[in-house]
């Protein structure tokens, strides 16, 4: 929050996200902010306030974020990190980017604001999905698809690679489904956090 006052780089732009405080990788490129060689300035609102706000510019190896931050009460401290992008092979499109996390190294889509900005795992958040109908529905109707691929049931990693013998078509479905799915079990998640980032 705040530290948005001075000293912003020329061609700053701005994009308003109503969703819980967090970089999704799709979202930025839905947005054309990682083709953008400028900073964006990213600002969460909660409630009609601001609830953050952060700094990005996508280069060729990574996303930079810079913002300030405090503790309670504490001495603004200035953030300044660099998550490296990392790339798995794709179909179509010859190769799907992700989030290096800084803290653990997985890929990840998804980023989480606390005092750093860091992948799901790391910040513990627990799928709590039994008991949220809506949301906790999404999350099963992925992890069915990412179990008929045979892969990782956890929605922030990478899409399990195509199997042998699915047509393209049917398996770029799934992907698309998937992707819906998780979004909408994240923001399930996110309003139940409510204020906890
Ligand atoms: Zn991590």
């Amino acid at each position: 929050m705040g530290g948005m006052g001075s000293g912003r780089p020329p061609g700053f732009g701005a994009a308003r996200c109503e969703d819980y405080r967090s970089i999704d990788l799709a979202w930025l490129n839905s947005e054309g902010i990682l083709k953008r060689c400028t900073w964006t300035a990213i600002t969460w609102f909660h409630g009609g306030q601001t609830s953050g706000s952060i700094q990005v510019k996508a280069e060729e190896r990574g996303l930079r974020i810079t913002y300030r931050t405090r503790d309670w009460g504490g001495e603004w401290e200035d953030i300044s990190e660099f998550v490296h992008f990392s790339y798995s092979a794709a179909n179509f499109d010859g190769r799907r980017r992700w989030f290096r996390c800084l803290s653990c190294g997985r890929n990840c889509r998804i980023l989480y604001g606390g005092k750093v900005y860091r992948c799901r795992k790391c910040y513990g958040l627990k799928y709590r999905s039994q008991s949220e109908p809506s949301y906790g529905r999404a999350l099963s109707q992925a992890q069915n698809i990412r179990e008929k691929l045979g892969g990782s049931l956890c929605v922030d990693d990478p899409f399990p690679e195509k199997t042998k013998g699915m047509h393209w078509k049917i398996y770029r479905r799934l992907e698309a489904k998937e992707a819906e799915l998780a979004r909408h079990f994240n923001l399930g998640l996110a309003a139940q956090l409510g204020g906890v980032w």
